[in-house]
Order: C-alpha cells, then sequence, then structure tokens
C-alpha cells in the first residue's frame, strides 16, 4: 500500500496530503495519527497503554465507523508538532530499548519526549527525559564543571528551547543552569536566538548581575592588596592586567569563567607569588561555590532547594 495518500475530511478535519513518516509508518500498524500534515501509522494498543489520556482519548475518537477506508484504519488528527509526536512516538514503538534511546538522543528529541510525555502523562519516559536533560543542565557545580569538562555545549537556540520545556513541565531545578549557560554567551549569539522580549531582558540584567558577582566573590581576591604578599610590585600589577582581561568587552566574549576549572589551574601559573597564589585558590573555591547558590536569585528564582522539590 502507497501511505502518501490524502490525509481526509470523514470527520470534517481539512483535507490536507498527508506525508508519512518513513521510520513511523507500520503497514500493519492499527491507527494514523496526524499533526502538522505528517501522518504516524502506529499500534493504538501500544500507545494506549502506555498512557491513560491517549487510551481515551482514541477511544473516543476511533470507533468503527470511523475507520478512514485509504488506511485500513481510523485516522486521528493530533494537535501537538510533528517533530515532538514523532519523538514521543519512536521512543514509546522502540519499547525494549527506550531508554537507552532516550539516553542518547539529541537536544531536540529530549524536549519532544519530556513535553508530550508530559501532557499525555507517561511518567516512566518524562522522568528518564527530564534525566537527560538534567545531565546537560545539572544542578549541582560539580556536575557542572563535569559537564564543562566534557565539552559539552548545546547551541544558545537550544537552551531557549529547552528553558521553554522546563517552565512548560515544571522542571524548574533546570532553569538556573540554562538562563546562566544563555548569558555564558557573545550578544550577538543570544541575540541570534529571537528570545521573547521579557526572556532576553532576563538573560541581559543576569550578564550584568553575574559581572558584579563575579568581581565580588570568587575574582575578589584580584581587586584587594595582600597583606602576607611578598611581590606586591609584582603581584599587584598581575592582579590589576588579570582584571582587565576579565572585563575587557564582556560583549563579545564567553566571560564568566569562574565555574571553568580550567580557568582555575591556571592561577598557580599566573606568576604571582605563593602567598597570593593561595589567596586567590581559596578565595575562588568558596567564591564560585557561593556564586553558584546565588545563581537562581540573579534569574529572580526561588533558591535552590525550592526548585529541587518541584516535581
Ligand atoms: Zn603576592
Amino acid at each position: 500500500m502507497d501511505p502518501a495518500l490524502p490525509g481526509g475530511d470523514e470527520d470534517g478535519q481539512p483535507c490536507i496530503e498527508l506525508t508519512p513518516c518513513t521510520e513511523l509508518w507500520y503497514e500493519d500498524g492499527s491507527i494514523v495519527l496526524a499533526a502538522e500534515g505528517v501522518g504516524f501509522k502506529v499500534y493504538q494498543m501500544l500507545v494506549a497503554q502506555n498512557s491513560t489520556i491517549f487510551a481515551d482519548m482514541l477511544a473516543i475518537s476511533t470507533p468503527q465507523a470511523n475507520i478512514d477506508s485509504r488506511y485500513g484504519c481510523p485516522l486521528v488528527h493530533m494537535p501537538d508538532p510533528a517533530d515532538h509526536l514523532r519523538s514521543l512516538l519512536l521512543a514509546i514503538h522502540d519499547a525494549r530499548y527506550a531508554h537507552r534511546r532516550i539516553d542518547n538522543a539529541p537536544c531536540a528529541e529530549v524536549i519532544g519526549i519530556v513535553s508530550l510525555a508530559t501532557k499525555y502523562d507517561i511518567p516512566h519516559l518524562r522522568i528518564r527525559a527530564a534525566k537527560r536533560l538534567a545531565m546537560w543542565y545539572p544542578d549541582s557545580l560539580k556536575a557542572w564543571i563535569a559537564v564543562r569538562r566534557e565539552s559539552v555545549s548545546l547551541s544558545p537556540t537550544d537552551n531557549r528551547d529547552v528553558m521553554n520545556v522546563a517552565r512548560q513541565c515544571n522542571l524548574t531545578s533546570l532553569l538556573p543552569v540554562i538562563m546562566f549557560a544563555l548569558c555564558d554567551r557573545p550578544i550577538a549569539e543570544i541575540i541570534d536566538a529571537s528570545l521573547c522580549p521579557q526572556d532576553l531582558l532576563l538573560i541581559m540584567q543576569g550578564r550584568l548581575e553575574l559581572l558584579s558577582m563575579q568581581r565580588l566573590l570568587p575574582y575578589r581576591w584580584l581587586y584587594r592588596g595582600n597583606e602576607t604578599c611578598v611581590t606586591p610590585s609584582i603581584c599587584n600589577r598581575l592582579k590589576e592586567s588579570h582584571s582587565h582581561t576579565l572585563e575587557n568587552n564582556p560583549w563579545r566574549q564567553r566571560v564568566w569563567t569562574f565555574f571553568n576549572p580550567f580557568v582555575w589551574a591556571n592561577v598557580e601559573k599566573s606568576g604571582m607569588c605563593k602567598q597570593c597564589v593561595a589567596d586567590g585558590i581559596q578565595t575562588g573555591e568558596t567564591g564560585r561555590q557561593h556564586a553558584w547558590n546565588e545563581l537562581p536569585a540573579i534569574f529572580g528564582l526561588p533558591p535552590w532547594n525550592q526548585l529541587r522539590r518541584k516535581p
């Protein structure tokens, strides 16, 4: 059977050309789900077993009288984005390996799964997809440093899309790190992410707050004298130079280096005396943990412990 048949108007839906999703078009499938002109011929029982919401919806939509003769099974129009529906149906139909699939899925696929698994109440897929997102946007500094070490870097557009789905699905503990990741970009890239005006304002204000926090917490030692310093003329000159580097052209750079372990490793090689190096490492260590604790407040969010409590 050629699946490229027109999507029907038997129940009053507009007659549109359905493009079959080749990954999800089973010849012996028992229902065609359609979204944004894309058709998915899948197994109704499998879909219904995963979600009581799906089960109820499909039971109402697919009495025997509604069988579409072109597909030999019922056709149901879904209100969801086609790419999200594809991601969810792939996870459902990859039943044995769904979790492994999610653990290796790209960002856009995980977004689709978490969004629709929340909407259609499929807890095991929602939890797994949320864990995948938390690997990219962890709520602890130690885990974030590991993410940075592995050079995992999602684009500003990914950040924006995850921010939207995290709000929609109440995954609030992801939000501070998503917003930080957006701030950790040159201004031109943030603009290119096409944030809504309110979010753009939030991120720009957050950037300014981070600049201030950088001076006050992890890099405070660069802006003050050290009574135990044995080579003040050298150390003070180097501190001034480093502070200029930090603040030079923050519009273009990824300036928030204080959570980056590679930068801290360089303090020892800075040429300052041992006492200043020790002061830098100690102040940096306590300062960056303090800064991490303050991250939610930078973006007007509740403290970490409250964010983590949300489901
Ligand atoms: Zn010194």
